[in-house]
């Protein structure tokens, strides 16, 4: 990102984000922290092409996407970017298994392959005896596993995650912590918005953002 911007309109107008500036290389695991209502959401929302700045540029993987149609994004997201959210949004009346097998259902990839790597991604995770579950019997960390795995069955290049833990006590929620390092282990970009010391102090950077400013932690 070089020099976002992104103000809201109303009275009084917010700037959520002011001139951010941030590089983020390949294989990096970045927590970024801060109050509620600093801009964070704002900033992760950008960072995963599902909103535009009002001002400045953002790269991804070098490719400038400012002026792309939103055709071309929506591909770009799916191909490179996999999300997880602090309430999971998990479909509560489709098993595990359907649950991350329809994340890859406009992918072009044939069905028998999909199952394939929807199966694998659930082994990943941990959950591959869970699949014929549904979510609301899960406990808050299966189903934040569930998320992860239907975030990385297409193979992203980063993984942006909002307050992965939010809804997690601290023993489950380290289980997802130690998900996240084995999928930085594999080579996997990780970007993670937090507002827990713990949960940053297991990124090897630290992102500050205090009213939309980007301050680097040391
Ligand atoms: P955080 O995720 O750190 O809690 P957000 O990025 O959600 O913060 O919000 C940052 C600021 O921008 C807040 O003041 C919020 O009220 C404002 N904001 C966020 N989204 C919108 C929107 N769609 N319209 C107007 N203001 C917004
Ligand atoms: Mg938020």
């Amino acid at each position: 990102m070089r020099g976002v911007t992104r103000a809201f309109a109303g009275d009084p107008p917010v700037e959520a984000l002011r001139r951010a500036d941030l590089v983020v290389h390949p294989g990096e695991y970045v927590s970024i922290v801060g109050p509620s209502g600093s801009g964070k959401s704002t900033l992760l929302h950008i960072l995963g092409l599902l909103d535009r700045p009002t001002t400045g540029d953002y790269l991804l993987d070098g490719l400038a996407t400012r002026d792309l149609a939103e055709q071309d994004r929506s591909a770009l997201r799916g191909g490179r970017i996999g999300f997880v959210f602090q309430s999971f949004h998990l479909l509560p009346h489709r098993s595990v298994l359907d649950n991350v097998l329809l994340a890859t259902l406009y992918s072009g990839v044939p069905r028998a392959e999909r199952r394939e790597r929807a199966l694998a991604a659930l082994e990943r995770v941990g959950m591959s005896h869970r699949l014929d579950f549904l979510p609301p019997v899960l406990s808050g960390g299966e189903r934040q596993r569930v998320a992860v795995a239907r975030a990385v069955i297409a193979s992203p290049h980063v993984l942006l995650a909002d307050e992965p833990t939010g809804n997690l006590d601290s023993v489950t929620s380290g289980g997802v912590l130690d998900l996240f390092d084995e999928l930085h282990a594999e080579g996997l970009t990780l970007v993670v918005i937090t507002h827990d010391p713990t949960v940053s102090a297991r990124a090897h950077r630290c992102v500050r953002i205090t009213d939309g400013v980007l301050h680097e932690v040391a």
